[in-house]
């Protein structure tokens, strides 16, 4: 039966330069203060949340990118957001359809 010490040897041996590397990445990493650890956290979690943003935004289809590329207004009727090209204007008023164009003046 093999050492387990002989064994951790040889595979610090193979694993060398990747053992080394992950080595001094965790001492660097313990050097740091505890703030710093957080920060670092802080980071890679919101690093992650842009990643998914990124991949629901690819998963999008090509009309929701343009549409959301656009400058959004808000109606005066129903406060919902919409894209400007799809504007109603009446009397300084926007508004995102002439149904509440209508509404908003009758
Ligand atoms: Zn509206």
């Amino acid at each position: 039966m093999v050492d387990k010490a002989e064994w951790v040897a040889g595979w610090v041996a193979v694993n060398s330069l990747r053992w080394q590397y992950a080595r001094d990445k965790w001492i660097k990493f313990k050097g740091t203060d505890k703030l710093a650890k957080y920060v670092l956290l802080i980071l890679v979690t919101l690093f992650a949340i842009q990643l998914v943003r990124g991949v629901r935004r690819i998963k999008n289809s090509r009309r929701d990118s343009e549409v959301t590329k656009e400058n959004m207004i808000v109606c005066d009727y129903c406060h919902v957001h919409f894209p400007q090209s799809e504007k109603v204007v009446f009397q300084g008023r926007v508004f995102c359809s002439k149904d509440h164009q209508r509404e908003f003046n009758g």
